[in-house]
């Protein structure tokens, strides 16, 4: 094919394919096991398979309604009080989106004017910084730092400025799966006090937080709800990321706001998966399970990982644990994954992906949703390092 041959400025300079898909291309390439990318190696719940079948079968299958089917906004209306106390407007207060990818762009098209600054936490997950500057927003980066990742209040007071017109927040954190406290949404909640500041949260791994723990929704402080964007996904919550099914919530006004950019970035989402996740969302016990199954895998994984040479760093929700490589290496993290890789047959993500300059501080995350023969073969192979 002839190329286009005229000068292209691009709109994202600095971007190129993400982490994930270039980590998952080279452990399909080496047959590596694959601890990079998050998702699921073992199946979505057999019921919820055979919900989909059912309602592709009862005709499922036209556009469903623009902001999602009712019933599936019920059982999140449902879900949401019950879980966080918090009263959302079924029909004016809910969207259904195409994964949480699709939720958070939406929601940053839709609020952020060109010349905005929008706080983000580094390491960032790695959608949230080309939302913005794709709508012309400033990037403006707060620090956490190792070991444990916590947020520097001090800093984000410093950082915000009368452009700033979003906080983009994550708790339990991808990757470093760090979680909030009380006191943290405290703090914040105090810092956007009587401001115009948004909040939009990203709360996928809503139902991943271990030990004694709760999940600090923004759901939970009606001082936070009131000015957020609530973000979940029920591609981590029922091992179907393939689906990218998730939803949003937020006050009317801002809904309404929301709703005028999804029209035209998805208008609305695959309709036979709606009608079977608001059937399973009914299924009483499942984030318990959910809590119980991941925490057990970490526990596996993290008590493997004690007697070898990766330094575990704390992993306190998500499905991710953060190690430093120091005592087997001293390659760059993305050398060292690749490596990694290539001769001994696991992959990882390197955590300067996170990191707008790159910045390297010898960190790689594995993904430890894997069914325990994957997890047990890989720990094996670490454990040798
Ligand atoms: N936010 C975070 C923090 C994530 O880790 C992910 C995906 N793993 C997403 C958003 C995107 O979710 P989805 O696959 O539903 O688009
Ligand atoms: N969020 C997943 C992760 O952190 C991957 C999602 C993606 O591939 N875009 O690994």
């Amino acid at each position: 094919m002839p190329s286009f041959n005229r000068p292209l400025t691009s709109r994202l300079p600095l971007v190129g394919t993400t982490i994930f898909t270039v980590m998952s291309a080279l452990a399909n390439q080496h047959g590596a096991i694959n601890l990079s990318q998050g998702f699921p190696d073992f199946d979505a719940p057999a019921d919820l398979l055979a919900l989909l079948d059912q309602h592709a079968r009862a005709g499922h299958n036209q556009y469903a309604p623009m902001t999602g089917v009712p019933v599936l906004r019920e059982a999140i209306a449902a879900k949401v009080q019950g879980l966080y106390g918090a009263n959302y407007d079924v029909d004016t207060e809910i969207t259904i989106t195409a994964g949480a990818t699709q939720a958070l762009f939406t929601a940053v098209a839709a609020l952020v004017h060109p010349g905005d600054e929008v706080i983000v936490f580094e390491p960032v997950y790695d959608s949230y910084a080309p939302s913005v500057e794709l709508q012309g927003g400033k990037v403006v980066y707060a620090t956490l730092s190792l070991p444990d990742y916590r947020p520097d209040w001090a800093q984000v007071a410093q950082l915000i400025t009368p452009r700033t017109r979003m906080i983009i927040i994550n708790t339990p954190h991808n990757p470093t799966g760090t979680v909030w406290t009380a006191d943290d949404m405290a703090q914040l909640e105090a810092l956007v006090k009587d401001t115009d500041i948004l909040i939009l949260s990203d709360e996928v791994y809503e139902h991943m937080v271990f030990d004694q723990a709760r999940h600090e929704s923004v759901l939970r402080y009606p001082g936070l709800a009131e000015r957020s964007v609530v973000v979940s996904s029920f591609g981590k919550t029922y091992h179907i990321t393939g689906w990218k099914v998730a939803y949003c919530l937020a006050p009317k006004e801002l809904m309404a706001e929301f709703r005028k950019a999804h029209q035209f970035i998805v208008f609305t989402v695959h309709a036979p998966s709606q009608y079977a996740l608001a059937e399973f969302m009914q299924k009483p016990g499942w984030y318990a399970q959910l809590k119980a199954l991941y925490q057990g895998k970490r526990d596996i994984f993290r008590q493997a990982l004690a007697g070898s040479k990766f330094e575990l760093l704390p992993c306190q929700g998500t499905y991710f644990q953060c190690v430093k490589y120091g005592a087997i290496s001293q390659e760059g993290d993305r050398a060292f994954v690749e490596r990694l890789t290539r001769e001994h047959g696991v992959a990882a993500i390197p955590v300067s992906a996170f990191y707008k300059d790159g910045t390297d501080l010898g960190v790689i995350r594995f993904c430890f949703a894997k069914s325990a023969t994957t997890l047990q073969q890989a720990l094996e192979r670490l454990i040798k390092l």
